[in-house]
């Protein structure tokens, strides 16, 4: 699949709940959220007829996102069946690691060759403030099953949140680095407004690497390097670790190589994380379209991805990020 600015899509995020277990400030925030009626989630089997059409088309990578998805019932059985599927070749999870402890081995089994783990803050306390749940000794109990596990890739990821965890960033580097797992620092998405975060929270890529550069050295780039998506990695001199830096709103050059597409757990197909397009491809498959009429759809939603996200002039309060899964 491509679309018309030339953007190749081989990799679909799946969320698979809408539910979690935690209450990030910048994604979820109160306790009030309602969750979607069951019957509204794709159920597995459409799960994965939807994940085959898009494998038929180019698709070969999968990441499974949330809400949480480890608190989806049977996970590994859902996860196995995306593993199974012709022409996926690479599976891997995005988690808040809380409940990694009991699944971290049955998912490398089903076949899960990544993680990606949310990590802001290793201080127990600011931990619990910004998720909303005291959970960080099961989360660090969580990246050790991981790390047992064998997983291929772990990935930290850490949301910049000024005047929040600045002083955090010698810390989750120095967590990473004795762990061998790679951190990247992520800018905060106007997604939401709370108590907790507002404008004022939000700390660009830039500011992130001169506060690590002041404590670390110049960091070395390495634009060589690259994984999946539009992270621009460094190495940190006299030590053998790299670091990378995801700045969907101060980097321009953030979409020209996007080749994602997502499907929410309510069955809609969206074109960009930033922009409020949205499909429903699950009533057409509910009506009985076949998969020849379910593949055009997903070509109709590809030509209409735009040509970047428009995070910055289309602030979007209270689009929770839970309901798209990241
Ligand atoms: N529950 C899992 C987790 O926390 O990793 C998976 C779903 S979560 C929505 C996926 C990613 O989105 C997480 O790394 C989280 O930090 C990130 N995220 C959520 N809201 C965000 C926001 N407003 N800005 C930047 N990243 C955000
Ligand atoms: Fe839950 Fe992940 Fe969102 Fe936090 S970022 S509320 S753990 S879905």
């Amino acid at each position: 699949m491509e679309d018309r600015h030339g953007h190749r899509i081989s990799y679909l995020r799946v969320s698979i709940t809408d539910r979690c277990n935690e209450r990030c400030a910048y994604c979820m925030p109160g306790e009030l959220h309602e969750w979607l009626p069951r019957e509204g989630v794709l159920t597995f089997e459409e799960t994965w007829r939807l994940v085959s059409i898009a494998a038929s088309l180019g698709v070969s990578k999968v990441r499974i996102t949330g809400g949480e998805p480890l608190t989806r019932r049977d996970v590994v059985d859902l996860v196995r069946g995306v593993a199974n599927i012709d022409g996926i070749h690479d599976l891997g999870l995005s988690t808040n690691a809380t409940l990694l402890p009991k699944f971290a081995r049955d998912l490398r089994e089903a076949g899960v060759r990544s993680v990606n783990i949310s990590l802001d803050t290793l201080d127990r306390q600011f931990y619990a403030r910004i998720t909303g749940r005291d959970f960080l000794p099961q989360v660090l109990d969580g990246i050790q099953s991981a790390i047992d596990a064998g997983f291929e890739q772990i990935k930290l990821n850490c949301v910049l949140m000024r005047g929040h965890n600045e002083d955090q960033f010698a810390a989750l580097i120095e967590f990473a680095g004795e762990r061998g797992l790679m951190l990247r620092f992520i800018e905060l998405m106007p997604v939401t407004t709370t108590e907790v975060l507002s404008d004022e929270n939000f700390m660009s890529i830039l500011h992130a690497r001169r506060a690590i550069e002041k404590e670390f050295g110049e960091l070395i780039p390495e634009p060589g390097f690259r994984t999946n998506g539009p992270a621009s990695y460094y190495q940190i001199p006299n030590r053998n670790q790299r670091i990378g830096f995801i700045g969907a709103l101060t980097n321009l050059h953030f979409c020209e190589d996007c080749n994602k597409l997502r499907l929410t757990c309510d069955g809609k197909l969206r074109p960009c994380l930033g922009s409020a397009l949205e499909f429903d491809i699950l009533t057409p498959m509910r009506a009985g379209a076949s998969d020849d009429e379910l593949r055009q759809f997903f070509l109709d939603v590809v030509d209409r991805k735009p040509l970047q996200h428009d995070f910055r002039d289309n602030y979007q309060p209270n689009r929770r990020m839970i309901a798209i899964g990241g």
